[in-house]
């Protein structure tokens, strides 16, 4: 049976849409339609939307900026929330109070603008402080766990503080990420040092930029697909089982960096990504014995149909 969405179309109107592709909203640009979409402009509506989905128990999934998911073919049956609630407040002491929905890259260069160190690691990595924040993103030596200080969520009863250490970061893991009770990241809390030379900030950061063009390919894909397995590298692994340049439809393990799988075209499926993803884990595991843990999260594929009980293959 459908779920009923009357609540949502009473408060938002044709703001909720139906059937709405969700290929635009993530970073791999393919998946297919949400069952009903609503874009949350600002935190009025983010934590409105999230509350009814909360009381109608309705299915639903926030999406910050889309770069860390795999949505399948057939969609999500449910409702998906953008989150663009992008504000942020800059204190004298370098401390920074921002909404989940904020870009992470404009914050981190708003930040270098303002002298305020701390996050320039963070200048190409696309999505939203609060996916950021969840999934403990980091690069070039740097993590948020660096710089949290605090991150603000709403849960069923209310609204809930986790300071950094009680956010028990790890790699590419905190207590959040992949919880089973229902919450919100509403606002995300950093500390930066004041003070900086926004010159050299700038420069620190151009060279991160020119290292991953460097490094890592253009185009539509999720950045890392699989976690680093420890004392080794996930693409080094996907490489040497030959595997570099593998194709399935328009999707390619990248020929430039075997950790990323790029959609090179129009017609990308999420099958053949998840096809590529497959192919990985097997050829790996049977020529090194490693079994490869993805990074990235699948939304709405069937894999009870595989044998699988979870989302996270
Ligand atoms: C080209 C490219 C390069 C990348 N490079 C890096 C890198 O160097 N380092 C790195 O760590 N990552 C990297 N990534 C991965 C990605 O950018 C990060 O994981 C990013 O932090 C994801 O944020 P997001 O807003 O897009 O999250 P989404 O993909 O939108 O969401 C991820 C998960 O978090 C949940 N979620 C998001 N926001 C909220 C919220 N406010 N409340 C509750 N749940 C929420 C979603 O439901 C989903 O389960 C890269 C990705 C790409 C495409």
């Amino acid at each position: 049976m459908d779920a009923d969405y009357s609540r949502l179309q009473e408060v938002f109107g044709d703001r909720l849409r139906r059937q709405v592709s969700l290929a635009r909203y993530t970073a791999a640009r393919l998946g297919g339609p949400a069952d009903a979409l609503l874009i949350a402009r600002d935190m009025a509506d983010l934590t409105a939307a999230v509350r009814i989905a909360w009381e109608g128990r309705l299915p639903y999934r926030v999406l910050g900026g889309g770069a860390n998911v795999l949505v399948a073919d057939a969609g999500f049956r449910g409702l998906v929330i953008v989150n663009r609630a992008d504000g942020v407040t800059f204190h004298e002491d370098g401390l920074i109070e921002a909404e989940s929905g904020a870009s992470l890259v404009a914050l981190v260069r708003r930040c270098i603008t303002r002298g305020l160190a701390g996050l320039e690691w963070a200048v190409s990595i696309p999505g939203t402080v609060g996916g950021a924040a969840i999934n403990n993103a980091g690069a070039h030596g740097g993590d948020m766990a660096a710089v949290v200080r605090k991150v603000t969520a709403l849960t069923p009863p209310g609204f809930v503080d986790y300071t950094g250490e009680e956010m028990a970061y790890g790699y590419r893991a905190s207590r959040l990420k992949g919880s089973r009770d229902p919450y919100l990241v509403t606002a995300v809390t950093m500390q930066m040092a004041p003070g900086a030379d926004p010159a050299r900030l700038a420069s620190q950061a151009d060279v991160y930029v020119a290292h991953r063009k460097r490094t890592q390919p253009p185009g539509a894909s999720l950045g890392s697909i699989f976690r680093n397995p420890p004392g080794d590298y996930a693409g080094r692994l996907i490489e040497a089982a030959g595997l570099k340049g593998a194709s399935r439809g328009a999707v390619q393990i990248s020929p430039v960096h075997a950790n990323f799988f790029v959609n090179t075209g129009d017609g990308g499926a999420a099958a053949d990504y998840l096809a590529l993803i497959r192919l990985a884990q097997e050829e790996v595991r049977t020529q090194f014995g490693i079994w490869l843990e993805p990074e990235i999260e699948l939304i709405g594929f069937d894999l009870a149909a595989s044998g699988e009980n979870s989302e996270t293959v």
